[in-house]
């Protein structure tokens, strides 16, 4: 059976909330503490930190690493523009990697050909839930001392090794938007075990303000010529969660296994559908690793269609690959180009292309009416 976004339980706790009168972030009813400890067990990290959106999760993420403006990070070609933007609106550069075309997941191999002295981290996404090969990503990355960020947006609970994915790199971020594994309708995370990444991250959430929880001290503020001062230590964003969003998330945490099954059920129709067909390619799955996909990637002809989008491609990259300086007018070096070309292996991997949605609410007559429909575009039926 399908299964609803959302229910009973999440109008259980949407109603204490309601009751306590406090919707903030720091309302009575302690939800969003509780659903951050709570998915800091679940993911097994020591500091989670939810804001109010996936977006956010990623802008918050790069903060927390302190780059400085005009430094690069290395993302894929292939990405949610949701990815990159946050790079460019702390200040920094976005290099793009070329991705495995099997996959759109960045190709360790393309790292070393963006590699400047200005590199400081990359951004590793798991792309429809599938893990990235992330020994190799990491090797890669220490050996050149850059920091890693895990975007597990779309791939809660998938497994590289037996390790969950968003438990490898330095910091990880997730979305609750309404798509994603779980949902509050709109909403991010961020989780790390590193309490100065985390301190960072929820200064640059609150605009600077350190209320921090896992008991980690906060600095009190001073006042200035006798004035008193309300605690801005640094720059940042108001990227709260509120308390009607934590409600939902906790509820649908509280639910994850259930909706994981359901997900693997409707892949196995999927798989057992397609298996075998001429021309056709399910998921690529690397070695020693269990995805738990979002959408699920299939390959066919190119009549299938064309999915996957190239950040660099897009009216706004292109823009500034014209002006030469980021949105926020940092300059780009001539090394850094935005041109199509420049990552075949990513423009090649968006033809023939479907991606099947196997959301936990899907019911199997529309996954059916999906498959049959592919089937006769591709030819195979
Ligand atoms: C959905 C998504 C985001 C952005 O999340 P929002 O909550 O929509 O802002 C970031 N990265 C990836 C890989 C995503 O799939």
């Amino acid at each position: 059976m399908p299964i609803n976004c959302f229910g009973d339980e999440e109008l259980a706790y949407l109603r204490e909330v309601i009751e306590g009168q406090e919707a903030w972030r720091w309302g009575k009813s302690n939800f969003v503490p509780r659903f951050e400890e709570s998915f800091g067990r679940h993911l097994g990290r020591k500091y989670v930190h939810a804001v109010n959106s996936g977006t956010s999760a990623n802008e918050t993420a790069c903060a927390s690493l302190g780059l400085e403006p005009g430094d690069e990070v290395i993302i894929p070609a292939v990405a949610p523009v949701f990815v990159s933007f946050p790079i460019v609106a702390i200040g920094c550069v976005p290099v793009f990697a070329d991705v495995d075309p099997r996959t759109q997941i960045i190709d360790p191999e393309a790292i070393d050909a963006c590699l400047t002295d200005r590199t400081r981290a990359m951004v590793v996404i798991h792309m429809y839930g599938q893990p990235a090969p992330m020994d190799d990503l990491m090797a890669t990355a220490r050996r050149n001392g850059l920091r890693v960020i895990e975007d597990c947006a779309q791939a809660y609970d998938a497994c590289y090794r037996g390790r969950k994915v968003g438990t490898i790199g330095d910091v990880a971020c997730f979305s609750m938007q309404q798509s994603k594994h779980i949902t509050s309708g709109e909403g991010g995370m961020i989780a790390t075990d590193d309490p100065d990444l985390y301190k960072r991250a929820t200064e640059y959430a609150n605009s600077g303000m350190p209320w921090y929880m896992y008991d980690l001290e906060r600095p009190e503020a001073e006042p200035v010529n006798g004035v008193p001062t309300r605690g801005h230590f640094s720059f940042g964003h108001d990227f709260r969660f509120s308390e009607l969003q934590g409600a939902v998330a906790l509820a649908q945490l509280e639910k994850i296994e259930q909706f994981h099954a359901r997900r693997r059920r409707l892949v196995e129709i999927l798989e057992d559908e397609l298996r075998g067909l001429p021309g056709i390619q399910l998921a690529h799955v690397y070695p020693e690793t269990e995805p738990n996909y979002w959408f699920y990637p299939v390959r066919g002809p190119e009549k299938v269609g064309c999915v996957g989008e190239i950040n660099y491609l897009e009216v706004e990259f292109q823009r500034m690959q014209e002006n030469r300086r980021t949105s926020l007018g940092i300059p780009l070096p001539d090394y850094v180009q935005y041109a199509p070309g420049i990552c075949p292996c990513a423009e090649e991997s968006v033809k023939g292309r479907r991606n099947f949605f196997v959301h936990h609410s899907v019911e199997i007559h529309e996954l059916q009416a999906g498959i049959d429909e592919f089937k006769e575009c591709a030819g195979v039926c």
